[in-house]
């Protein structure tokens, strides 16, 4: 297996606002890490799947001590959450992010075969390992796990991540999982949305999601007054996308209802 040169690619969105993707890896897991440079503290909203080094790749984006925020318990969401000292998250999935809950591995022959079916169901076959490149010499793809990442503050709706120049309102955005959360910066009309919403397919079907929650989130994203949304996959939307993505779903969650 090749080496990548760099594990992580990096796309710069706006003058602070960095976005980083893993594109050796299967799409299916590919979600996306946001970097936000502040004038006290940098911001990073999710840190991928924990393969690649990510607080390396970081060193030329980051100067400030860091603020890491998994917006929910999902592998590839907080995989990486463990190299970063501070570490934010919601009660609700606190627990699954200590000691983590959603299996993950970059073996595909470890998951059911409906669980591959689905990984291939967008037009990417899953070869023997999920990912073709290692981001290191000597990495061990059988030796990979979502390593535990006790969060060191416990945030909730109302909280606010104070980056100097800019702040961060938390909002909780249970449906996804009970303690999904995004952060919202109303000045900018910023929201980086975790796997709330975003311009793909929206799982509320997972045993931790759950739909009268979902549908609830979706309501009130659709009178947040927001210009921008980066969520946790896919590419990045305004508002009018916005409101067209949430009617989108409610109506899909209404039609199939009946
Ligand atoms: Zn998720
Ligand atoms: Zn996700």
């Amino acid at each position: 297996m090749r080496i990548a040169d760099r594990w992580f690619e990096a796309t710069r969105v706006d003058d602070t606002i960095t976005m980083l993707r893993e594109p050796y890896l299967h799409p299916v897991w590919q979600s996306n890490i946001w970097h936000v440079r502040g004038r006290h503290h940098d911001l990073l909203v999710d840190t991928g799947m924990g393969i690649g080094r990510l607080a390396e790749a970081l060193r030329d984006v980051a100067d400030k001590p860091l603020i890491a925020v998994a917006t929910h318990r999902h592998a590839d969401h907080m995989g990486g959450l463990h190299e970063f000292p501070i570490r934010l998250a919601h009660a609700a999935d606190a627990a699954d992010i200590e000691s983590p809950g959603t299996f993950a591995s970059l073996i595909t022959a470890d998951y059911p075969a409906e669980f591959v079916k689905f990984m291939e169901s967008d037009g990417s076959p899953a070869g023997p390992e999920l990912i073709d490149a290692y981001p290191y010499e000597g990495f061990d793809p059988r030796q990979y796990s979502v390593l535990p990442a006790p969060p060191t503050t416990i945030v909730d709706e109302g909280d606010v991540i104070d980056l100097g120049d800019r702040a961060f309102v938390v909002l909780h955005l249970p449906g996804h999982t009970p303690g999904s959360i995004g952060l919202w910066d109303q000045r900018s009309g910023t929201l980086f949305s975790g796997d709330a919403i975003y311009d793909g397919p929206l799982y509320d079907f997972l045993p931790e999601s759950n739909i009268p929650d979902y549908l609830a989130t979706m309501r009130r994203l659709r009178d947040l007054p927001a210009d921008v949304v980066h969520g946790g996959h896919d590419g990045s939307f305004g508002r009018a996308r916005l409101v067209e993505l949430v009617d989108g779903y409610l109506e899909w969650r209404a039609a199939k209802a009946v």
